[in-house]
């Protein structure tokens, strides 16, 4: 396709139409969910009846923000977000690599860590990104959670005063509406042991519109209230993704990212090496980059482990520490997250350690004792 027809992918009525909507839940009811209406949209490279068959399967949902930041086809906004005739065919997949539901004493709660546990609270997602690691649940209607099971989690919680760290998570908690958020936030500060709260939401990347005053006004009652934001690509840093943050940021509330390397997206150690930096100007601290999980349905995203090992030499000692994330696998088999660094130590016997540095020269450093 040449240059200046791809550039113009999506139809310019439907641009326009997008460009006067500023309320989320107006944006988020435009979102694209079948064939016919991306077919609609995007100037042709839709195979609507394949594409069919996947989405029976996962469901698309890609609001029009989102949309809107494709320039071309399978760019890394399109990667993300259309359905691919390869989430079908993945044979080496599990449908819950990380045993969510094995550590799971009641529905929708994990609890792996000696300290603290991952709540369930929602199943919808601003969009559902293809290589989705709950891809087994989200956006299914018969999987929505309701507000007893949240319960359940909140009463789990109360039980056990181990827990000092709750994570909220879904599918995006801040889909839900400001009231019901609150709801949740208040049922958790209710319990004394519960030290922090962490939301992990893709909506600042995914649907900027959603952080509004209000939202921060009420986020900013529940401090220490930690924010992890997901973002794959420089191309999703927009100024709206940014003035997402900023707010976010100037009620109080810290901010860290997690990235998934994916292959054809972000499996360039320059690309990442720009993310990192680009989420520290809009003081997002990068946190995790993370190893494709094992889920069926992502193979076609799946890199080898070197390319994380080649991201991160790329960015330690090249940039500013702070945009060094910690490179994570999340174990199959629900191990948890282990960190794997590419190897720095040359050599180290019982009297000194040799070091490689960033830029691949050696040093010693001798014990005392
Ligand atoms: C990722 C995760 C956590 C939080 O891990 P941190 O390393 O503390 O960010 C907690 N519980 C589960 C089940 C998780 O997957
Ligand atoms: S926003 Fe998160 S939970 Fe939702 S589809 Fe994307 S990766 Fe999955």
């Amino acid at each position: 396709m040449p240059e200046q027809e791809a550039d113009s992918l999506l139809k310019k009525s439907f641009v326009e139409e997008v460009e006067k909507l500023s309320v989320w839940e107006e944006l988020l009811k435009k979102s694209v969910v079948d064939v016919d209406q991306l077919a609609a949209i995007c100037k042709g490279g839709i195979d609507k009846e394949k594409l069919n068959a996947v989405i029976k399967q996962y469901p698309m949902r890609i609001n029009p923000y989102y949309l809107s930041l494709i320039k071309k086809k399978d760019d890394a906004i399109w990667k993300q977000c259309i359905p691919d005739l390869k989430e079908m065919d993945d044979p080496e997949g599990f449908e819950d690599p990380l045993c969510e539901e094995r550590d799971s004493p009641v529905s929708g709660l994990t609890h792996r860590y000696p300290d603290r546990v991952l709540l369930l609270v929602c199943n919808q997602c601003a969009m559902y990104c293809r290589f989705c690691t709950r891809k087994r649940k989200v956006g299914d209607p018969f999987k929505r959670i309701t507000k007893e099971q949240i319960m359940e989690g909140i009463n789990y919680i109360k039980e056990h005063p181990e827990v000092r760290d709750v994570l909220l998570s879904g599918g995006d908690p801040l889909l839900l509406s400001d009231t019901y958020l609150e709801w949740i936030l208040k049922e958790i500060r209710k319990i004394p042991h519960v030290e922090i709260i962490r939301i992990g939401t893709r909506v600042p990347c995914a649907l900027p519109h959603r952080i509004t005053p209000e939202l921060c006004e009420m986020l900013k009652k529940y401090h220490p209230l930690y924010v992890n934001v997901h973002f794959a690509h420089p191309d999703e840093i927009t100024e709206l993704s940014s003035e997402a943050c900023n707010m976010l940021s100037n009620a109080g509330i810290p901010l860290s990212s997690q990235t998934v390397l994916l292959k054809g997206i972000n499996d360039d150690p320059e690309v990442m090496k720009i993310l990192m930096q680009k989420l520290l100007q809009i003081r997002v601290r990068p946190y995790y980059i993370y190893q494709a999980d094992m889920t069926k349905g992502i193979n076609h995203f799946r890199t080898r482990v070197d390319k994380g090992f080649e991201v991160i030499k790329a960015i330690r000692g090249w940039t500013s520490g702070l945009a060094v994330p910690h490179f994570v696998i999340d174990t199959p088999g629900g191990g948890g997250k282990i960190p794997v660094l590419p190897n720095y130590i040359v050599e180290k016997d019982d009297n000194k350690i040799v070091l490689k540095n960033y830029a691949g020269k050696t040093y010693t450093y001798t014990e005392h004792c």
